[in-house]
């Protein structure tokens, strides 16, 4: 298994402890490389992955060196399967098709933090879809509190 990042280890956005870890049960990294295109055979099924080498430049906004591409560097690297995994966001799917429920600026679901009640009578949220990408214990916590709120809707209405 490989896992392919376009800046170098010390920008990765994940603890040393998992890149040991990885890095113990055989997974090769390839840092400074950038995909840039797919392959597949006559019958549609993934074959290849091509990429091009990187170097650093200056910091950028997030205040990580930008990955600048090195012309002609491209070569490839052979695959019958890659997972794309490019950062996290809220899934719009739903959202976009609920116009009267009140969303905040990154299209997050705005849900009061102590009941979850949503701007949408009788909908509740709570988890990454209200906080963006955070933690099992903050989603298990918004779940309680929206199953109390939920009761109190029940018993005593909204
Ligand atoms: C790589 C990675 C590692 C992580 N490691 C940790 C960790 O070590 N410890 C930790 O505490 N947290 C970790 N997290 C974060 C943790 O996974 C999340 O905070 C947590 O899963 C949020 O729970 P949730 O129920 O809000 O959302 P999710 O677990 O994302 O559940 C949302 C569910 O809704 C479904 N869904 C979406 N749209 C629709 C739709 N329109 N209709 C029906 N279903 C829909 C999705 O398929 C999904 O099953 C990690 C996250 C990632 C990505």
């Amino acid at each position: 298994m490989k896992i392919v990042y376009r800046r170098s280890r010390q920008e990765m956005p994940a603890r040393g402890a998992e890149i040991h870890h990885a890095e113990e049960e055989g997974i090769e990294f390839f840092l400074l490389t950038n995909p840039t295109r797919f392959m597949g055979d006559e019958k549609g099924r993934l074959t290849g992955m091509e990429c091009l080498r990187m170097e650093l430049g200056e910091p950028d906004a997030s205040g990580r060196r930008r990955p600048i591409a090195i012309q002609g560097s491209e070569f490839q690297l052979e695959t019958d399967l890659v997972i794309v995994a490019v950062g996290s966001g809220a899934n719009p799917l739903l959202t976009q098709s609920t116009p009267d429920m009140q969303l905040n600026q990154w299209g997050y679901i705005v849900a009061d933090p102590e009941t979850g009640k949503t701007s949408k009578k009788g909908v509740w949220a709570g988890g990454d879809i209200v906080t963006g990408a955070a933690t099992v214990i903050l989603a298990m916590g918004a779940g309680r509190k929206a199953a109390d709120s939920i009761h109190q809707y029940l018993t005593w209405g909204w």
